[in-house]
């Protein structure tokens, strides 16, 4: 069978209400299940009998039958999800199928990458988040944001969430692990020349962090990339900096004023160092061209204190 084929044939298993209703109810039964370390108990065949709007048990038997296998695992007691059930009831209970709610026009503080300003515009452009430059009238930057995340939140807390979800997930990738998937990504850096050519942007390098599996890709310049990693968040954290917590478009700011540099120093093996600088502080990260850290050094730059791993 191909993929394609068995994709479809998949996904064709949930064209029937009933069927939709089925996984609802399993997963609204275990959450109304009493707290426990043991998980949740399975649903057996009467008690989601009790729950769907079902003509009669043959008919419910014949759903559980056909989702059994892909969405539901049959035991003794009774039905509980497969790994795949228990994502895609999550996309239906969240409602993510749907256009996410208008977030209107949020005004937001960060730095444009082009021209510097300041004020900036967060807002949705074809149900996808963008922050964009008033000045220049360019998007600066933009991410996925999810109709759950769009419902629960609004303003200042929306953009929150977007921040740390998004410094999370690209936490994540520079651990080589897909957020979308969990599957291996694989990263390479590239000069500015070798993609779409941007003038008076302050970025030499930009990484591209390709997942095997499911085939998203994160970019960003080469500095974010290091700085999403455990010994950046750290040296941050240590200096009151809580760098999950910031917006792309509040980090260009240290791309903008040369606190963040990146420049290529070795051909044999190819090698970058990335610079993070904080007051008198800095963090230097030498990466390979997958974009590994290769090794890392704090630099105290008045006092000349220096720590490696
Ligand atoms: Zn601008
Ligand atoms: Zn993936």
């Amino acid at each position: 069978m191909t993929a394609g084929r068995a994709a479809a044939d998949a996904f064709a298993l949930l064209s029937d209400e009933s069927r939709v209703n089925i996984l609802r109810a399993v997963a609204m039964a275990q959450y109304e299940q009493a707290p426990s370390n043991a998980g949740f108990e399975p649903l057996s065949f009467s008690e989601i009998y009790d729950r769907v709007d079902v003509d009669n048990t043959s008919k419910l038997s014949y759903h559980l039958g056909e989702l059994t296998g892909t969405y539901l695992r049959k035991h003794d007691g009774g039905y509980s999800f497969t790994h795949a059930g228990d994502r895609i009831v999550r996309f239906i209970l969240a409602e993510n199928f749907r256009r996410p709610a208008d977030i209107g026009s949020i005004e937001t503080s960060g730095t444009c990458l082009y021209c510097g300003e300041t004020t900036l515009e967060a807002r949705l452009d074809e149900q996808y988040f963008v922050v964009r430059c008033p000045t220049c009238d360019r998007p600066v930057t933009g991410y996925t944001l999810t109709p759950a995340q769009a419902r629960a939140r609004s303003g200042e807390t929306l953009l929150e969430s977007l921040k740390r979800k998004q410094g999370m997930e690209f936490g994540l990738v520079q651990a080589e692990i897909c957020p979308e998937c969990a599957g291996r990504m694989d990263a390479a850096v590239h000069s500015v020349e070798e993609l779409t050519p941007l003038e008076d942007v302050p970025v030499s390098h930009f990484t591209l962090h390709d997942c095997e599996s499911c085939r998203r890709r994160y970019s960003g310049p080469l500095p974010f990339a290091a700085a999403f990693r455990t010994a950046s968040i750290a040296f941050y954290w240590e200096r009151g900096v809580d760098l999950l917590g910031t917006g792309w478009w509040e980090c260009y700011r240290f791309l903008r004023d040369g606190c963040w540099t990146s420049e290529r120093v070795g051909s044999d093996p190819v090698e970058y160092r990335v610079v993070l600088r904080h007051e008198d502080a800095e963090l230097r990260l030498v990466l390979d061209d997958d974009a590994r850290t290769v090794r890392t050094e704090r630099v105290r730059t008045r006092s000349g204190d220096r720590s490696s791993t």
